[in-house]
């Protein structure tokens, strides 16, 4: 039995799953968006603080990433445009829109997030939330 990524490209085991069980890195900054956004909708906070710069890990409070998350259902996600973030990169920016679902009500998040890379491993550091 094989689901669907909550990311909506493939299979959960050929897509987002081996991320975030640590048991490949992102090759790119897309995956590792994707993987993020699976996270989100997963409840897998230990991934999303990994994911995050350094610089930007100590700012976030885990408990409320946690409560947010748990209210949180993923709907779909629609990569729109991807600049670097490749395996040859060391910074990447990518766009998306995130429909989701946060205590009943539905919306749709548009945000323009870069990527930069740490010890070798993708990271996200910051977005831009976009209208
Ligand atoms: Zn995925």
């Amino acid at each position: 039995m094989s689901r669907r990524c909550p990311c909506g490209r493939r299979t959960y085991e050929s897509c987002c799953g081996p991320l975030l069980v640590g048991a490949r890195p992102a090759e790119t900054a897309e995956d590792l968006m994707r993987s993020r956004y699976t996270a989100y909708v997963e409840g897998a906070v230990d991934y999303l603080l990994q994911t995050t710069s350094a610089a930007a890990r100590g700012t976030i409070d885990r408990q409320q990433l946690t409560a947010y998350c748990r209210g949180l259902r993923g709907m779909s996600l629609t990569i729109v445009e991807t600049a670097a973030g490749g395996p040859a990169d060391e910074t990447g920016v990518v766009a998306f829109a995130a429909a989701l679902k946060s205590e009943g009500r539905r919306f749709v998040q548009r945000e323009r997030s870069r990527f930069v890379r740490e010890d070798g491993r993708w990271v996200y550091v910051d977005g831009v939330v976009q209208g």
